[in-house]
């Protein structure tokens, strides 16, 4: 039996969002999160996870839906950030089908400041629901990380009670994802807030269950945001098997992963690392410098061995009256860059032993 026998193709939410983390986890794969700023970084990822045959989740952050909609609209109260965290949502709901993979729509990193862009999403989310009995979105996040633990808690349930009438997964981020300078040193620092307690799991999982079982965990293990120079964070995945067996035990259940855990900060981290995760119950992997890199790439690998066909949009070695203009196409150089990012993308599936799964 293979995932399309549990949940369809095309985008998922509510409860086929649960059965998939719950397949993933039974088959010890996670699910790539591709942080997409457009419809060709969109189709990116989409062709990847086609060629893969495996789930994949689309994302927008804060910044990347503002750019979805156009730099030319201003983003006072979240007005960018709303219109194009919903229409890349509603692209991807047009398109996903097509690739004949499970996808989920999710929005990334939302901090206190930026609650209203929330609450627009929501409003989004809710219309939506009104129509079709589903959420626009599969899941968002909030990450209200640097607040102090009970606000972060008491705000995150506020918002998880009006999106379980939905079933829209909630994910929240529960101690801090280092982003440090490079060359500062943080491999002996231990404390509570880069490396997250099981007592705050805990405290967490009992409150949200409470309200729903469509939550996520982000919790803060040494994670950092973008790449560093190897050395000066020390990953600790294995905390959160210690975390898993403390819930385990405070529920006297059976199930050895009761936690859906994300992993954020992915980038550069050793294969054993991301093994020991995903043994630990990580279900979603956010992927976004790798990938930034990698269209970048090819890009630039095209322009360097086109070079001599990209300098006027006539003439080349082959002769003065020569025209470039497959050269200069979008759909040419563009291209070369979304090929560059699906082989990347298909690395990370590979790493999170993510490959046939259909
Ligand atoms: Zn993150």
């Amino acid at each position: 039996m293979g995932l399309l026998d549990i949940v369809p193709a095309g985008v998922v939410t509510g409860d086929n969002v649960k059965k998939l983390f719950d397949y993933a986890q039974e088959q010890g794969f996670a699910i790539p999160a591709i942080n997409c700023t457009s419809t060709s970084t969109i189709n990116a990822a989409l062709e990847a996870a086609k060629k893969n045959q495996s789930p994949i989740i689309i994302q927008f952050s804060n910044g990347g839906a503002a750019y979805v909609a156009g730099k030319a609209i201003d983003n006072k109260n979240q007005e960018a950030s709303i219109l194009g965290a919903v229409s890349g949502a509603q692209y991807v709901r047009s398109i996903a089908k097509a690739y004949g993979v499970p996808v989920l729509v999710h929005s990334d990193h939302c901090a206190k400041k930026l609650l209203p862009w929330f609450d627009g999403m929501l409003a989004a989310d809710e219309a939506y629901f009104k129509a079709h009995g589903e959420p626009l979105f599969s899941s968002h996040m909030l990450d209200l990380s640097e607040e102090p633990v009970e606000e972060n808690i008491e705000t995150c349930l506020k918002y998880l009670k009006r999106m379980a009438p939905m079933k829209c997964l909630l994910e929240m981020e529960i101690g801090i994802t280092g982003g440090e300078e490079d060359g500062v040193d943080n491999s002996d620092v231990d404390n509570a807030s880069l490396y997250t307690q099981p007592e705050d799991i805990w405290e967490i999982y009992r409150r949200f269950s409470e309200v729903t079982p469509l939550f996520s965990i982000a919790a803060a293990f040494g994670n950092v945001h973008g790449v560093y120079a190897p050395g000066n964070v020390k990953l600790h995945p294995e905390l959160l098997g210690k975390h898993q067996a403390y819930v385990k035990e405070q529920l006297k259940g059976d199930s050895d992963k009761p936690v859906y855990f994300v992993f954020h900060g992915g980038s550069g981290s050793t294969e054993q690392e991301i093994k020991t995760a995903l043994d630990f119950g990580v279900v979603k992997m956010n992927v976004d410098t790798d990938t930034q890199w990698a269209y970048w790439k090819g890009l630039r690998d095209f322009y360097e061995k086109n070079k001599d066909y990209l300098q006027a949009q006539v003439g080349n070695p082959e002769g003065p009256n020569k025209p470039n203009k497959k050269y200069y196409d979008p759909r040419v150089f563009i291209r070369a860059a979304e090929v560059s990012m699906v082989d990347r993308i298909i690395e990370a599936f590979d790493a999170l032993n993510n490959k046939n799964v259909l």
